[in-house]
């Protein structure tokens, strides 16, 4: 399932609006030091159907093309705007100071509420809301861990964070 393709000026208007200083997405001018610096960009584009390039999504947002910033969100091939890691590399080098982790983070969001999160996605979230954690504790990476004299990991309070993440309604898009 894809977003259907066309302007959509509520999204502009969405990101815009989250964007910590939207005045700045104006003055991107396109120089794609984003790109050149994301380790995403870099190494994952030959895998997919829909490249990964933090310029376009800015791009994308500017001009309203929900479908740049979200291209097969929902599909097994999902990379925008899922890829990125959230290393923040392109905030920081970005000259303009544009926050382009703000953006995919609010097109993860809208994504995550149409429904489109990607598989992967949706059963890493339904295990950290299980067991409090994205990685239950296993037997034998336990006693690896005591052959290598670490401490045992404590667990988490998982009550705690069920509480967390129904207070931000993960629960029902699980
Ligand atoms: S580095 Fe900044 S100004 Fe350059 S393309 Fe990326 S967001 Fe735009
Ligand atoms: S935060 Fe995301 S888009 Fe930005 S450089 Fe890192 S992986 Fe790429």
């Amino acid at each position: 399932m894809t977003l259907p393709l066309g302007i959509d000026f509520e999204f502009r208007k969405l990101i815009m609006d989250v964007h910590v200083s939207s005045d700045k997405i104006k003055y991107c001018y396109q120089c794609s030091r984003c790109t050149d610096n994301c380790p995403v960009a870099a190494v994952a584009n030959p895998f997919y159907e829909n490249i990964f390039d933090p310029r376009l999504i800015v791009l994308g947002t500017l001009l309203g093309y929900k479908d740049v910033v979200m291209a097969l969100a929902g599909t097994k091939s999902a990379i925008v705007p899922w890829g990125c890691t959230v290393c923040d590399t392109c905030d920081e080098v970005c000259p303009q100071g544009i926050e382009v982790t703000e953006i995919i983070a609010l097109a993860k969001n809208i994504t995550t509420g149409a429904g489109l999160a990607p598989d992967n996605v949706v059963a890493q979230t339904q295990a950290v809301f299980e067991n409090g954690k994205a990685i239950p504790s296993q037997p034998a990476i336990e006693r690896r861990r005591e052959q290598l004299g670490l401490p045992a990991v404590a667990a988490p309070d998982v009550n705690e964070v069920q509480t967390l993440l129904k207070a931000i309604g993960v629960d029902k898009k699980l």
